[in-house]
């Protein structure tokens, strides 16, 4: 059975990482290489608050330079620790090979309640990190490329990328430093909203094959699908969104103050209005409450969506939970000893490198679109638009037949960016879940979705490391 050490989430990836490696023929010193942080720079800064001065703990973990630039979030959160950042970088190595996204994995954390500090705090100690990183190297549109993370956003990527731009004046891509921007600062339509979104592909892709679903005794599709989610945040609210759209029904919905449940259905979008309007999940109307957020996750449901943190599913929790599949929208969220319970109980696990990987690809269209300095689809729509046009008249013109006016419209539009965006999300994920599902099925010892894609990333991984001359 795979060990997990408690105290290090590194030591847990490493321990995924070394599980998936013996899957492998790849030489012990290039595996040793692959595994490695590259660089991790921990650094300490002042700020002042009122009369006193804080001293801010900080993190940039570049995890593998094997491909530039690195590529990660930056986490504010009192939570964050140095083996945290680094697990998360090594990760976002994984997650971006997995996805075929040509970055290194990265990962910065900033030790900080943001609950606890002011807009302006706020700003002084984003502006004065992104300072840290530029004074040492750490950060530029083709060194490494920061992005929102847990208790960060568009707000702090406009800082980063402000400040980039301040000290890099005439630097034509700069503002390829840092993506998740808001759409005013050169950030992209469906940003946002990717990571959940592609939760959502990859469930549906996992669903959708039969053979597997029989196995785990349900029906092959998300119609008869009830999900939980942990997490009303960024990536479990579109999770939770995108699965009731195509076709499951989310039953619960957990946060820190407590979970709700409701067998028929809750309507996620009123349960964030509500939380908003309350501050709190409970009281939602129609829904039964526990005052133990963790009871939530053991309610009846198909579909487990953790979305908030690392650690939530344990050997403390794992037999409780009813649902036959878990997907990982967090990093981390089901420890290695939970999982091998969870697959001897015949359960699946959507492994997080590969389910929440819809954020990075985004971020990575939107870093190609910093760097060519036009949108997606502006050259091209109104061209495709009208040579549509010319064809359906053409052929009414030659059959004698019309279409109607709904029907050319939706016939002749042009592609938008954000209709761009989401096609190259989903082809993505549905591509690297067969890639997944390939690798397994060649290789019948490995037992979870989990190592497959640790090996499928590990065989491209040592392919890039190859092909710079670095292995023989
Ligand atoms: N923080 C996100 C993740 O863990 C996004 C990273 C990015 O877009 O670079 O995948």
């Amino acid at each position: 059975m795979a060990q997990s050490n408690n105290n290090s989430f590194f030591a847990d990836v490493c321990n995924n990482f070394d599980n998936a490696a013996k899957h492998t023929s790849h030489p012990e010193g290039l595996l040793a290489q692959i595994k490695a942080c590259n660089s991790v720079y921990r650094f300490q800064f002042p700020i002042r608050r009122g009369n006193s001065f804080e001293v801010i703990d900080a993190w940039r973990v570049e995890h593998s330079h094997h491909m530039s630039p690195t590529k990660g979030g930056i986490r504010y959160s009192d939570m964050v620790n140095e083996d945290e950042v680094m697990a998360l970088a090594a990760l976002m190595t994984y997650k971006c090979a997995i996805v075929n996204v040509p970055f290194g994995g990265a990962k910065g954390g900033i030790c900080i309640n943001p609950k606890n500090y002011t807009v302006a705090e706020l700003e002084t100690i984003t502006r004065r990190y992104t300072t840290e990183l530029i004074k040492k190297n750490f950060i530029g549109p083709g060194i490494d490329v920061p992005a929102p993370d847990y208790g960060s956003g568009e707000r702090e990527m406009s800082w980063i990328a402000d400040t980039y731009m301040t000290m890099n004046p005439g630097s034509l891509d700069a503002l390829g430093c840092v993506t998740g921007k808001p759409i005013a600062l050169h950030g992209i339509r469906g940003r946002k909203e990717a990571t959940g979104r592609g939760v959502a592909y990859a469930v549906r892709e996992c669903v959708n094959i039969v053979e597997d679903m029989t196995r785990i005794g349900l029906k092959a599709g998300l119609g008869d699908k009830k999900v939980i989610v942990q997490g009303l945040g960024n990536v479990g609210y579109h999770s939770a969104k995108y699965l009731t759209e195509f076709g499951a029904t989310v039953v619960g919905l957990c946060e820190y103050e407590g979970a709700i449940y409701n067998e028929n259905g809750l309507d996620v979008a009123e349960v964030f209005a509500h939380r908003t309007a309350t501050g709190s999940i409970l009281g939602f109307p129609g829904a039964k409450e526990f005052k133990n957020s963790k009871e939530g996750l053991e309610q009846p449901c198909d579909i487990l969506v953790p979305a908030a943190l690392e650690n939530q599913i344990t050997v403390e929790n794992i037999r409780n939970i009813k649902a036959k599949i878990i997907a990982e929208g967090a990093n981390g969220p089901c420890t290695p000893e939970a999982e091998a319970i969870f697959t001897e109980m015949g359960g699946i696990i959507i492994p997080d490198m590969y389910c929440n990987a819809g954020g990075v690809t985004v971020s990575y269209f939107e870093w190609l679109k910093n760097l060519s300095h036009v949108a997606f689809g502006r050259m091209e729509n109104r061209y495709s638009a009208n040579s549509n046009e010319n064809l359906i008249t053409t052929l009414e013109n030659l059959t004698g037949k019309s279409v109607s006016a709904q029907q050319r419209s939706m016939l002749v539009k042009g592609a938008s960016e954000v209709e761009l965006v989401n096609s190259g999300l989903e082809d993505t994920m549905m591509n690297s879940y067969v890639e997944i599902i390939e690798t397994m099925r060649a290789k019948p010892t490995i037992k979870t979705l989990r190592t497959a894609a640790f090996v499928s990333s590990i065989d491209k991984i040592a392919v890039s490391y190859m092909n710079l001359g670095i292995w023989p």
